[in-house]
Order: structure tokens, then sequence, then C-alpha cells
């Protein structure tokens, strides 16, 4: 073996091993509330951080009838055991509206707010000035990519992409983004904090969609592009691929559950990185039914109507 692999092996070895005990978790939405519950359910020290009270207020709401299902079920035979699970995970989940406070003793922080790249740049700009060096940073975006995010701030070498998918307390895969300045000893507390939480993590590159997004939206788009064409009926492609490929929903169903308004803005970004992909074009239909206002389920209108 060379000198400069022993030094490799020897250094490695000598690296502290990072690990996550306490965390923030930036923005209570969907997927903020989801992920402070499945971290608080494993023992974490959670601070929960939104824009107001009420909004921190529902998403505790959230947490405790999201937590009273998985009781339900696993705990059916100890209803005593499982009240006290309830209480345990709650016990463990702080909150605050100051993003400065919530990240002073966080070995990670988490950030699953609205969707836009400035905003999660600003956001992080503040929060790299008051948290600890030590503490890492993650993204839960969906279709940002995570250097530009990490750019905003001094700590490329703590800084990851880490993908839940929704529900969270339901969804068993976490991607783990590694852009080019992540370091191995993050990658890889990452990795092993996403174990820690019940999830399976696969690791992927700072690329568009990283892997299931870059599948799954083109694959939505050219389910549109085929009804566009004519070739077949939205209820047709959807049993087809429901039937025929054994998917659990059709793409329409997918979309309208998805949003269709997400869909459009991840698509128009992609597009506008790679004018050139065929597999980024934006679809006609899709920004019509965006501007009439039918996103899908959440508004009661998509491709297919809601009650
Ligand atoms: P959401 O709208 O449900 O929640 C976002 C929350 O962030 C809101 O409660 C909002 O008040 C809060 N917020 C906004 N700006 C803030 C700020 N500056 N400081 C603190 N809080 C702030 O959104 P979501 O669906 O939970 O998505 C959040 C992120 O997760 C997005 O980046 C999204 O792309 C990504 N994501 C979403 C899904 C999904 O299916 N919804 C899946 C994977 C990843």
């Amino acid at each position: 073996m060379s000198l400069s692999a022993l030094t490799y092996i020897a250094r490695r070895g000598m690296a502290t091993k990072l690990t996550v005990k306490s965390m923030a978790i930036i923005g209570s939405g969907q997927m903020g509330a989801g992920i402070a519950q499945v971290a608080a359910a494993t023992g974490h020290k959670v601070v929960l951080c939104d824009t107001a009270g009420d909004i921190l207020e529902k998403a505790q709401a959230g947490i405790q009838k999201s937590l009273q299902r998985v009781v339900k079920k696993k705990y059916a035979d100890d209803p005593e055991k499982g009240q006290e699970f309830i209480t345990n995970t709650m016990a463990n989940i702080e909150t605050t509206t100051e993003p400065a406070k919530a990240v002073v003793t966080a070995d990670l922080v988490v950030e699953a707010i609205v969707e836009n790249l400035a905003v999660k740049q600003d956001l992080f700009r503040t929060l790299d000035k008051f948290a600890p060096a030590k503490t890492i940073f993650a993204s839960n975006t969906s279709s940002l990519p995570i250097t530009a995010i990490a750019d905003s701030t001094k700590r490329q070498d703590k800084f990851a992409g880490l993908h839940f998918f929704n529900p969270v307390p339901v969804m068993k895969l976490v991607e783990v983004v590694r852009a080019p300045g992540t370091s191995q000893e993050v990658y890889e507390c990452l990795m092993d904090f996403s174990k820690a939480i019940g999830k399976h993590p696969v690791t992927c590159k700072d690329t568009p969609g990283f892997l299931v997004n870059r599948l799954l939206v083109p694959y939505m788009l050219e389910s549109v592009r085929l009804y566009e064409r004519g070739d077949g009926s939205k209820e047709d492609i959807d049993v087809a691929m429901k039937l025929g490929a054994g998917y659990p929903m059709g793409p329409f169903e997918l979309l309208d559950y998805v949003g269709l308004d997400t869909c459009k803005f991840i698509i128009d970004g992609w597009h506008e990185l790679e004018p050139e992909n065929p597999l980024f074009e934006p679809s006609q239909l899709l920004n019509e039914l965006v501007a009439a206002g039918k996103h899908g389920k959440k508004t009661g209108e998509g491709f297919y109507k809601y009650n």
C-alpha cells in the first residue's frame, strides 16, 4: 500500500464521526411537520420554526393527529404505551418564530420553506451567521440546485440536500444529495441520520430532480403530451399505467395530487437550465390549467374535478 493511501486511511480514522442529536427544522408545512415528527419520534430534539405562532400550532396539532394514527396501528395492544410514545415524541418538539434562535444548538438544520431560490438563500445567509460552525445545513428542496443554495453560506463543506417524500411519516425514501463541496463526513452523517430516523437513504448528485423527480416529472409531462396529441384519454392513460405498469396512481391522478402549479414550477426551472432538453419541454395544456387556477386536488380541480 502506498504512503499516501496509508495517510488517507489514518486521517479518515482520526476524523471525528459526526452525529445528529438535536436539530432545527425551518418551515412547519406539510414537509417540515412530517420531518419533525419522524425525528422527534426517534429521540431527536427538534426545534420547529415558522413565520407565525398559529402556523406552528397547526403543525403541532397535525403531528399529534398523525402520531395517534401511528399509535393505533403500532400499539394496538398497549394503549398506555402508545400514549407514552405520543407524550415523549411531543416533548421532543419545541417551537419558535425566530430562525436565529432555532439554530443556536442544532447539530443539523433542515430547511423546508417555500420552493424559491432567493428566499432560501436569504434564510441560509441569516442562519449561517447564528448557527455554530459545527452545524450541518440541509435543504429539502425538490427541484432547486443545492450548490446554488449553499453558495449563500460560508459552509459549503457542511451543506447537502436531504430530500424527503410526502407524506414523510409514511414514505421510506430519503435522497441524500452530495453537492461537489459536501464533505465525506457530512455525507456519512446524513446517511446515518436518515437510517436513525427509520428511512432508507439513497445517494444522489446535485443534478435536476436528483433521482426520483428526474424520472417522475418528465414521465408526467410526457403523459400530458400523449393526451394533448389525442393518442389516449387521460382516464385510459391512468388505467394503463396502473394496470399495465403496476403504479398505484396514474400520471394524471399523480399530477393532481402533487399540484399542477408545483409541476409547472419545476419544469419551467429545468427548461431554463437546459432549454435544448426535450424532456424538460413545458406543456401548453399544463400552463393553461395553472393560469385558470386549476392546480389539482388542493383547488378542487386539475385534470379531474374533486368535491
Ligand atoms: P408548505 O407550503 O406546506 O410549507 C412551507 C412552510 O414554510 C409554510 O408553513 C411557511 O409558512 C413556511 N415558511 C416560508 N418561508 C419561511 C421562512 N422564511 N422562515 C420560516 N418559515 C417559512 O410547503 P411544503 O410542501 O412543506 O414544501 C416545503 C419544501 O419541501 C419545498 O422546498 C418543497 O419543494 C419541498 N418538498 C415538498 C414536497 C411535497 O410533496 N410537498 C416533497 C418533497 C420536498
